[in-house]
């Protein structure tokens, strides 16, 4: 009998998942306070589109990634703000400072959101519900905002208790309480269930995530192919992904390692097209632009090259990321196979910059505009619901 204990049993995990509530609009509330209590609508020019509605105008159902002319017509007298990036990312540090203050593993999801891994910080902050606490007294003493914050054994637990609860929620799924808060729970609350999958699900009669456990993994399986597994162990509460600490980013990139080394530019356009997908997604999400565009190529014989091209506008498009890309890999004179390729951007500025060319810059809007739609719509139905064509 022995031999099947494993040697360290796992011990059981403490994540905490903070969110902010209505971030965008609520610093603008702190940084004027005669907005608050009011409906302040946070929305760019630049996408149409609102990004935070504060929870006065969420009463009028404005929601974000609603067009703004819709918004105008929910809540007239709504109070419509330009976003302010870069205000919102500085009081997104002090926040981010404090979590750190907390654990030293802390992974900053978005502009407004990380997990922390609580292990170890019991004797230092008292048990999680105190952490949990204590963390909000802080980013409202510092800050004078408020967040929701969800404790769960895993990940995609705490998300979704975060945000079970907001404005100004606490949520705690103990361990032993886990399969009680999943049972009833909707299935679009699991994590990579978006509409079209919610659809599928419920012509097979899932509605809500105890029904999952009623099929045999074998059908969901053919029926799903590989996430419907997932599925399964999502239903059964397993998730072992860990918290990744990082550092606030000065660059942002991708590289993957290919299946065979190659010289062929079009498989190397190929892996540069999904690189520039991924990044430019990131760097929509995150509000970044960056200047500075960087291949990397690593060779058969582990030779490094990288090569970098700056442009006159920071930029988070994905067709100008991936044009750049491909232009500095054409300008390399590629004679070794390469076995590993990666496309970085650095060089972040502030979102809003003007070029002197005005005609550049209304493609460079017009590209970032589609992309935003485009992030939107696989938000909404999932990531492969548009696979841009290789002639890009
Ligand atoms: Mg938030």
């Amino acid at each position: 009998m022995r031999e099947n204990v494993p040697l360290t049993l796992p011990l059981s995990r403490a994540i905490l998942h903070i969110d902010m509530d209505a971030f965008f609009a609520a610093v603008e509330q702190v940084d004027n306070p005669a907005l608050k209590g009011k409906p302040v609508i946070v929305g760019g020019a630049k996408r149409g589109v609102v990004s935070t509605a504060s929870y006065e105008a969420r009463k009028y159902s404005v929601r974000s990634a609603m067009p703004i002319f819709e918004a105008k017509r929910r809540c007239p007298q709504g109070i419509f703000l330009p976003v302010r990036m870069k205000r919102y990312q500085e009081v997104s540090q002090k926040v981010m400072a404090i979590l750190e203050a907390v654990s030293p593993l802390v992974e900053q999801v978005s502009i407004d959101e990380a997990f922390i891994d609580l292990a170890g910080t019991e004797r230092l902050h008292g048990d999680a519900t105190q952490t949990a606490r204590k963390i909000k007294g802080r980013i409202y003493a510092e800050a004078c905002l408020t967040c929701s914050i969800g404790i769960a054994p895993n990940k995609f637990l705490a998300k979704i208790a975060s945000d079970l609860q907001k404005p100004d929620g606490l949520t705690i799924v103990p361990e032993e309480e886990v399969q009680n808060f999943l049972k009833e729970l909707p299935v679009n609350k699991l994590p990579g269930v978006g509409p079209k999958s919610e659809e599928a699900l419920r012509g097979l009669g899932i509605h809500i995530v105890s029904d999952i456990l009623r099929f045999p993994p074998g059908l969901l399986e053919r029926k799903f192919r590989k996430y419907g597994l997932r599925l399964v162990e999502l239903a059964q509460g397993i998730d072992d992904s860990p918290v990744i600490p990082c550092s606030p980013a000065k660059s942002m990139g991708s590289e993957d390692t290919l299946p065979e080394d190659t010289t062929a530019i079009n498989t190397l356009k190929k892996q540069l097209l999904s690189q520039a997908e991924e990044v430019g997604e990131r760097l929509r999400r995150d509000g970044l632009k960056g200047r500075t565009i960087t291949l990397k190529l690593k060779h058969s014989d582990f030779t490094l090259a990288t090569r970098s091209h700056s442009l006159k506008e920071a930029t988070c498009a994905t067709k100008i990321l991936y044009d750049t890309a491909v232009m500095l890999l054409e300008r390399y004179n590629l004679k070794t196979p390469v076995r590993l390729i990666g496309l970085a951007v650095s060089n972040f500025g502030g979102g809003q910059q003007y070029s002197l060319l005005p005609g550049v810059e209304k493609e460079t809007e017009k590209l970032e505009r589609v992309d935003h739609a485009i992030d939107r719509i696989r938000e909404k139905l999932g990531r492969q619901i548009i696979t841009r064509g290789s002639n890009l």
